[in-house]
């Protein structure tokens, strides 16, 4: 990029095509079509696949100018943050040309067919086995907390194909056609009364052999890089219009966003809300309260700084480096904030924060607050793994004990009868 103002020349030229581009009554998908060919969906990317060669940071700027000029960028979710990279990284050529562009339009509706009943933290010791058949694969077994699985068109799936070598050889990672008759999602009712995950149940479900993502045995490697992309996305980040922006490309997108924040629309509750602590300490007169306010300092620091270290990151990412240890320290800060803004909302509400109605319709609010925070923690990776992978990889501490890496997996113990069919 020449010149002393890299982000400005972007600007302009994606701007210049978006004049020439808009037009706000086509449907939705044949707008996106359009900016996925300009090259504009993922600036970044390479020519050959749907970009334009320019810095990571060229992302953010192109979409930030197309909806600032009253555009539609695009899509929010699964999709755009974890598949289309996973895919861009680890497909081939056939599979990537099938996939990335519907993926990339938002026409795709992708879930993570990662954790099992016995394995979330755990994630190698997945037990959902493929068998291949030909040219298919044929997967038995269970998924869990699977969100958006009962609305999404294609799954991310790992899977055990090799039982005779240890857990994290044995894995394959696939891309899962969710609608077909093997595969079953139930959702599963919340304490906070959502239902955004599902279990999922995979009954002799088939997957065509090319859509293998990397290569048979190598699911550990793509799991982790989709892994790294997770702990580095906010489901909320922001919207793919503007606002204030109108026509019917607009209407369709602004129906997208809808549709999807339905399944998230309890996840700001889940960061705590520390935005609302200080309209709740004054509505309940309890701002001079020393406590109060002492707890409120703390969220407002631990927001600032980590704030400081998710720009970091993003700096990082935009200069092209690959998703680091920042992630794991971002979603560690994010969890403490959600703890610590619960506890002040506790401290403001009193008792009261336990009712889910009362005068005021935020009352309700701060009710799901504390219900929904412990998600915080667990979603992407628990706290306590997230100490782990930074304890190992950035302070080169001795690997966690481990008495399962080195054996075949089928000779692991586990509490499920032998003579199961992996035995
Ligand atoms: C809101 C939400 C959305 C989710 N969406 C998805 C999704 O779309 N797809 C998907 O695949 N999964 C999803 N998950 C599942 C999530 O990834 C798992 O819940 C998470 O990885 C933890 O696994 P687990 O629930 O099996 O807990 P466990 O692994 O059983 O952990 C139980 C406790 O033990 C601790 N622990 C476990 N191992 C260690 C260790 N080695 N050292 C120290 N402590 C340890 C944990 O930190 C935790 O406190 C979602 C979860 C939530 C809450």
């Amino acid at each position: 990029m020449a010149g002393d103002t890299p982000e400005l020349d972007v600007v302009e030229q994606v701007l210049d095509w978006f004049h020439d581009a808009w037009d706000p009554d086509l449907p939705l998908l044949d707008w996106r079509d359009r900016l996925v060919e300009s090259g504009w969906a993922v600036p970044s990317w390479a020519p050959d696949w749907y970009g334009r060669g320019l810095p990571a940071w060229a992302d953010r700027v192109a979409h930030a100018a197309i909806r600032g000029a009253g555009g539609v960028a695009t899509p929010l979710g699964v999709g755009m943050m974890l598949a289309a990279p996973t895919i861009h990284e680890y497909a081939d050529d056939d599979l990537e040309q099938q996939l990335l562009r519907p993926t990339l339009t938002g026409e795709y509706v992708w879930c993570q067919l990662f954790s099992e009943p016995g394995a979330g933290s755990d994630l190698a010791g997945l037990k959902a086995t493929a068998v291949r058949d030909g040219d298919t694969w044929v997967v038995n077994g269970q998924k869990v907390w699977t969100t958006s699985a009962d609305h999404a068109d294609l799954g991310l799936l790992v899977a055990r194909t090799d039982w005779d070598v240890p857990k994290h050889a044995g894995l394959t990672y696939f891309a899962i056609d969710m609608r077909q008759p093997g595969v079953a999602a139930r959702p599963i009712r919340q304490m906070n009364e959502h239902q955004s995950f599902n279990e999922v149940f995979l009954t002799d479900a088939r997957v065509p052999h090319d859509h293998v993502l990397g290569s048979v045995g190598d699911g550990w490697r793509v799991a982790r890089a989709t892994l790294a992309h997770e702990r580095s996305f906010s489901v909320l980040r922001s919207t793919s219009f503007a606002p204030r922006a109108a026509g019917r490309v607009v209407d369709e997108a602004r129906a997208e966003a809808a549709e999807y924040l339905k399944t998230y629309e309890w996840y700001p509750q889940r960061a705590g809300r520390p935005d609302l602590l200080a309209e709740r300490s004054q509505a309940s007169g309890r701002s001079a309260d020393a406590v109060v306010r002492q707890r409120m300092m703390v969220v407002h620091e631990l927001q600032q700084a980590s704030q400081w270290t998710a720009d970091r990151a993003k700096a990082a990412r935009e200069l092209g480096r690959p998703p680091g240890s920042e992630g794991s320290i971002g979603k560690l800060a994010l969890s403490e904030v959600a703890r610590r803004s619960h506890v002040a909302h506790t401290a403001i509400a009193g008792a009261q924060g336990m009712l889910r109605s009362g005068h005021d319709p935020l009352d309700a609010v701060v009710a799901e607050v504390l219900v929904s925070t412990p998600a915080q923690s667990i979603a992407g990776g628990t706290d306590e793994i997230q100490k782990n992978i930074l304890g190992e990889h950035m302070l080169g501490l001795p690997r966690e004990p481990s008495v399962d890496r080195s054996i075949p997996f089928k000779d692991v113990g586990r509490s499920e009868p032998r003579g199961t069919r992996h035995d």
